[in-house]
């Protein structure tokens, strides 16, 4: 058992300028995760920090695990991406769900790196609806047999095992663990895409493949309502925070250009367009960062509040992060326009997080819900207002 260590803004700094910045260009041009990353995460107890000790965690709190997700997020996304698949997605999945043999053989397994999981719910013609999947399970004596196709499945084509959500004959949805190695499955890497790049994104085929009934994940049935809304809530949350991230480093290198650069003999930040811009992502900025805040508080209160706070602040964030790192753009004028700029990278990055983890459009779903059974409930009349 390892021995837990508290949460360190300072170290976590230094960690991120001495290993994941400069690691962060070649994951984006080259699209791949450099292993020495991972053992480093991995070493420093990163990949585990929210489990418990016992699994190699090292038992920090939602709010530590937002900070530690935004400091990694602001240097790279990919390496973020891991964090977010391993701790937040299948980690959590796992310790909620899991039995104590399928926790003892893949949560230490995790937290020293040796085994790295990938959470494959999405397919060629199911994304924002996963009721509309097509994988299918089959109990067969003492195993199941799973078969589909698994899309944009991030760490896909390096992970050691699948988190695979499969519906029956009869729409019941479970989820299972399959093992890379399993005969039938086989994984394929997708390339070109427009961030996330070092995330070795794969399509994931299971071709009649059979696991044992212990690798059922939770129980028959439970495989949407538990499993996949308890991870993706999980996601949800860290991927607030690093979109935060984004947008915390595109104000940073809008305002470190601006104070550099002259024009007509002055400093470009002094011009009141520009210094507009700059204040208008600051509001954004601290919003955000306030939204993440509230989120990580209720999830630490175990407030029902939680899950809605959660998705309205991966929703602003991530907008955030979009507008940010186009007004970087913006700021950096023709400097920000060369493909391989800092700004440029984070716009690219900042897209993705509007896509995944429910999207942009289905977080604003539910957030309007929330707000037409929450607020105007006194029975006035509509005359009133008119
Ligand atoms: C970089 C990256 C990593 C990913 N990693 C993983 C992973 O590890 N595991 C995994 O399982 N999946 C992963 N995905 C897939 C991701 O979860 C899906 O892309 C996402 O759910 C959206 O599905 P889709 O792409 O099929 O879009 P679609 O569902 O086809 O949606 C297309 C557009 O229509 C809108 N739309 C669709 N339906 C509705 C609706 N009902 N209401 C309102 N708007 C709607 C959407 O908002 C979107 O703008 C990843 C994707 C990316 C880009």
């Amino acid at each position: 058992m390892s021995a837990i260590r508290p949460y360190d803004a300072k170290e976590i700094t230094r960690f991120v300028d001495s290993v994941i910045r400069p690691a962060a260009v070649l994951c984006d041009e080259e699209g791949l995760m450099p292993p020495e990353t991972i053992a480093s995460l991995a070493s420093n107890g990163y990949l585990s920090a929210t489990f418990p000790r016992q699994y190699g965690g090292l038992e920090w709190d939602a709010l530590e695990y937002g900070m530690l997700t935004e400091q990694i997020g602001k240097a790279c996304s990919s390496a973020r991406t891991l964090l977010t698949i391993q701790t937040s997605l299948v980690g959590e999945s796992l310790l909620r769900f899991g039995s104590s043999q399928q926790k003892e053989q893949w949560l230490p397994a995790i937290a020293k790196g040796k085994s790295l999981g990938a959470f494959a719910l999405s397919e060629p013609g199911a994304g924002t609806n996963p009721q509309e999947l097509t994988t299918t399970y089959r109990l067969n004596q003492d195993s199941y047999i799973l078969t589909g196709v698994k899309k944009w499945i991030s760490f896909g084509d390096i992970a050691d095992f699948f988190i695979v959500i499969a519906k029956d004959a009869n729409g019941k949805m479970s989820a299972f663990i399959v093992e890379r190695g399993r005969k039938g499955l086989s994984t394929c890497p997708i390339g070109n895409m427009i961030g996330a790049r070092g995330t070795h994104i794969a399509e994931v085929r299971l071709e009649d493949v059979v696991v044992p009934k212990e690798n059922l994940l939770a129980k028959e049935g439970a495989g949407f309502s538990y499993v996949v809304n308890t991870a993706l809530d999980h996601g949800r949350y860290s991927v607030a925070w690093s979109a935060l991230a984004i947008a915390q480093e595109a104000l940073d290198v809008m305002s470190a250009y601006a104070k550099e650069r002259k024009q007509l003999g002055g400093e470009l930040g002094q011009t009141p367009s520009v210094k507009a811009i700059i204040g208008d992502t600051v509001t954004q900025v601290h919003a955000a960062r306030a939204l993440c805040l509230r989120a990580g508080q209720l999830r630490q209160a175990r407030d029902e509040q939680a899950l809605i706070e959660t998705a309205i602040a991966k929703y602003f964030a991530s907008k955030t992060a979009v507008q940010a790192a186009l007004d970087a753009i913006q700021v950096l004028g023709a400097n920000g326009c060369r493909s391989g700029s800092t700004a440029e990278r984070l716009l690219r990055e900042a897209k993705i997080l509007e896509i995944i983890e429910g999207t942009s459009q289905v977080q604003q779903q539910l957030i309007g819900d929330f707000g037409l059974n929450t607020y105007g409930l006194e029975s006035q009349q509509i005359s009133q207002y008119c």
